[in-house]
């Protein structure tokens, strides 16, 4: 053929196939739709949807994730979280579902922490710990949302400003939290603050995960980039030792079946009613995006690897969810159906000088990403 007509030929194709893919890439969108009243306030819900057609819905009440939608190894879509259709069933919530926590996720002892040599009492909601902020966390506040779109994808910026001596602790507290929906089909989350007096803080996500979008996790194979974990007291406090996960039912290393071992009988699977502990991520150096798990669901196909910059993740799974309250079109939720991996700092770290730091000056600023990554196998 001749050269001239070969490379019409070839220009005319790639014209078709560039027009085909803009015909079949959905278009990224957000939309916003009221989702109710919150002690006289309204409170709104956004959908966002990558070019790939997977969606996120976010309120701006505690920040939460009340759905992500996923294709499975089929293409059919899924939501993928554990969630409510209304806005007061996540004001009586007690589990933090999808929400952001803070102003300190996970426990501080008895609610107590000595800073600059200045004692500092808690809310206690917990026995007799303080847990995931107080009674009223970051994840039962109403925060400002503003829509974002980046060179990457969707979003929410949400901020909230946390006053001096909220549940106890120090410090005016200026949290902003980005959610984007990347098209690279990732739920992005990037937190930021900043506090006008010394304070501690640790801040993450608490989305209940399911790949199957039902039943239990227990099929569900889990891989933990975590050489050590922090056994922890029957009121989940760290003893404070780094322990190997050699030879023991917590060593995730290898993808491995989160029902095969759960119910040993083993002490800290005992003390924790099951896994609800925190892993200490293989790190070279702090503060760095690395891969700090990977889940996948085989009946699905669906994958999600988690990434953060944060040196532990807690993996909880779901050992208190109890099957009563109703969630998303009426499906109660019942015992281990949705798990929990909240990258964060150590537990009770205001408490344990050999943990990294939660102190935050004034001047400085706390800085954490975290990245949910889907796709099938
Ligand atoms: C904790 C669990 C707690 C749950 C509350 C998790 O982050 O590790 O102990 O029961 O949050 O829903």
């Amino acid at each position: 053929m001749h050269k001239k007509s070969l490379s019409f030929i070839i220009l005319v194709m790639l014209v078709c196939l560039s027009f085909f893919a803009g015909e079949v890439a959905a278009k990224e969108s957000i939309k916003k739709e009221p989702f109710g009243m919150v002690n006289g306030q309204p409170v709104g819900l956004y959908t966002l949807t990558n070019e790939n057609g997977l969606v996120a819905k976010i309120t701006n009440y505690g920040g939460t994730v009340t759905s992500f939608i996923v294709p499975d190894r089929n293409g059919k879509l899924g939501d993928v979280v554990l969630g409510y259709d209304n806005v007061n069933s996540y004001v009586k919530d007690n589990h933090y579902f999808g929400a952001i926590i803070g102003r300190y996720a996970n426990r501080i002892a008895k609610g107590k922490f000595i800073l600059d040599g200045k004692e500092n009492n808690l809310a206690i909601n917990n026995g007799e710990n303080a847990l995931h902020g107080g009674k009223k966390g970051y994840d039962k506040v109403i925060w400002n949302a503003k829509e974002i779109r980046t060179n990457e994808g969707v979003g929410l910026e949400l901020t909230y400003l946390s006053p001096d001596g909220e549940e106890g602790y120090p410090g005016n507290l200026s949290v902003r939290v980005d959610y984007v929906l990347t098209n690279r089909n990732e739920l992005k989350i990037d937190y930021f603050a900043v506090t006008d007096k010394k304070t501690v803080i640790n801040l993450t996500h608490h989305s209940y995960f399911n790949l199957a979008g039902g039943g239990t996790i227990l099929e569900h194979e889990l891989m933990l980039n975590a050489d050590k974990f922090t056994p922890a007291d029957k009121g989940s406090i760290p003893t404070g030792e780094l322990r190997s996960v050699k030879g023991t039912p917590f060593d995730f290393t290898k993808p491995t079946a989160i029902g095969s071992r759960i119910n040993q009988n083993e002490e800290q699977l005992g003390l924790g009613s099951g896994y609800d502990h925190n892993w200490v991520l293989n790190k070279s150096r702090s503060g760095v995006l690395t891969l700090a798990a990977t889940l996948y669901d085989p009946k699905s196909g669906r994958l999600m690897k988690v990434f953060t910059t944060e040196p532990g993740i807690q993996f909880y799974a779901g050992n208190f969810l109890d099957g009563i309250m109703a969630g998303k079109g009426g499906q109660v939720y019942p015992y281990r159906s949705g798990l929990c991996l909240e990258t964060q700092h150590y537990p009770d770290s205001p408490n344990k000088p050999n943990f990294p730091s939660v102190a935050l000056n004034p001047k400085e600023g706390y800085r954490q990403t975290t990245v949910y990554k889907f796709s099938t196998k």
